[in-house]
């Protein structure tokens, strides 16, 4: 992994260019660059066929100053120590941009999903908790979906921790099933939040969402739900989405639920009627004035970000635009989202499902996509505000807000 694409280099780099437009001390910007804690565990698990493979997981609590630590729990090969550090990084800037009671968070395990039945899934998912179960809690550290993990891995951890405590306890993670404390609309948080920040910085630019062209890359939960909420709520025309096996393209635009339907059916949206195929590269760079990455790391780079064409850039994914790549966006004047304010929708939700948790009182979803409306939208403006004090990048911006409030909670504790 190169200097600049190594994600945890990439986040210490963000917050040392903070920390210095803000004149932060010394101390608290060395305590702010590493994570609290981190557990690293090994985990045997028994596969269908008898063998037993050893895989390899992670949790980092990044910083717990204003809150229990939150975050998501990825499944994926190319897993790595590094990037959920970062991410556990950039949950904590998350949690403190929207003004959660919360710190930040992350956990992974190296393993290939796709190619594991669903009871080898269930099993490696409880020797996670078995291992991971000690340092979690609702008022430790509190779990969540996030790549190549679902709501049925949600539920068998909160099955598995709740047999380690003896009795159940729903608030120790969450995304779970509705059935067992998940909150309304948690499916498409993520989606919605980053929608409502699309509309923010629409009405700044002077762009009209109706009609608008936008192209999605990676069609998974974010994905999926940013072009049916794309289309449904502002109106916008979803011409390009792409996935791991390739990209599609319509200048007329699709119709985002039965794209949904096709990839539901057929596992990719390759092969979708009346398309062409782009890459996922070409995607990025198509004349489009929204751009939604909702996929992994490291797409928008030094090497691209010039080539980009759209006017409003909605990080849905995290960490999909290196630093470098933001200068150059600044300068030519792309009005970036950045990921730890577009997609904290779903940290949002996820937070009010503690909430209901605790109160087991359970909200309508109307109830839900409100509150989350005025959450989203008052971050949103924070940041934008934050920009023109500063006169930096929106990223930028929104680090001075987030780091601002988390080194004021660690100095309130006497910490530095
Ligand atoms: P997911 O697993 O549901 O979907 C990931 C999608 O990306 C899949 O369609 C996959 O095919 C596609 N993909 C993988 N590699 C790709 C590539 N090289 N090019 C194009 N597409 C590719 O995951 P998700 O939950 O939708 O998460 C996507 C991104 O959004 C991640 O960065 C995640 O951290 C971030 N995010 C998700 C949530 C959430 O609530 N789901 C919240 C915050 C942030």
């Amino acid at each position: 992994m190169t200097d600049e694409l190594n994600p945890f280099e990439i986040a210490q780099s963000q917050l040392d260019t903070a920390a210095e437009l803000m004149q932060l001390e010394p101390a608290i910007h060395e305590f702010l660059r590493w994570p609290v804690r981190e557990l690293h565990v090994t985990l045997p698990v028994r596969m269908d066929d008898g063998t037993t493979e050893i895989y390899h997981g992670f949790r980092v609590q990044y910083n717990d100053a204003r809150g229990p630590t939150k975050g998501g729990l990825r499944f994926h090969p190319h897993e790595t120590i590094d990037t959920v550090r970062a991410l556990a990084a950039w949950m904590t800037w998350k949690t403190a941009v929207l003004d959660l009671p919360l710190g930040g968070g992350k956990g992974g395990v190296i393993c290939n999903p796709k190619a594991m039945s669903p009871s080898e899934l269930e099993r490696l998912s409880r020797a996670y908790i078995r291992q991971v179960g000690r340092i979690l809690g609702e008022d430790m550290d509190v779990p969540a979906p996030d790549v190549y993990t679902t709501p049925q891995v949600m539920a068998w951890m909160m099955d598995e921790f709740s047999f380690m405590r003896g009795y159940t306890v729903p608030g120790m993670i969450t995304g779970k099933p509705l059935p067992l404390g998940g909150s309304a609309g948690r499916g498409d948080a993520t989606a919605r939040g980053g929608m409502f920040c699309i509309r923010e910085a629409a009405a700044l630019k002077g762009l009209k969402t109706e009609g608008a062209t936008a192209a999605v890359q990676g069609f998974g939960n974010a994905g999926q739900y940013a072009a049916t909420l794309g289309s449904s709520l502002l109106g916008m025309r979803i011409v390009a989405v792409s996935d791991s096996q390739g990209g599609i393209y319509n200048p007329a635009g699709f119709d985002a639920e039965a794209l949904v339907a096709y990839k539901l059916r057929t596992g990719s949206v390759v092969g979708f009627e009346a398309a062409d195929t782009v890459t996922n590269t070409e995607l990025l760079e198509l004349d489009v004035d929204v751009l939604i990455p909702a996929a992994l790391e490291n797409q928008i780079t030094a090497v691209n970000a010039n080539k980009i064409k759209a006017q409003i850039i909605a990080e849905l994914a995290n960490g999909p635009t290196t630093p470098p790549a933001d200068e150059i966006l600044y300068d030519k004047g792309t009005y970036v989202i950045p990921d730890f304010l577009c997609n904290a929708g779903g940290v949002t939700v996820s937070y009010f499902e503690q909430v209901q948790n605790a109160y087991k009182f359970y909200w309508s979803e109307k109830r839900v996509n409100d509150l989350l409306d005025e959450m989203m939208t008052a971050a949103f403006h924070c940041v934008a505000v934050a920009a023109t004090e500063y006169g930096v990048h929106n990223r930028m911006a929104a680090y001075t807000v987030a780091v601002g409030r988390v080194a004021e909670a660690c100095k309130l504790r006497g910490w530095v």
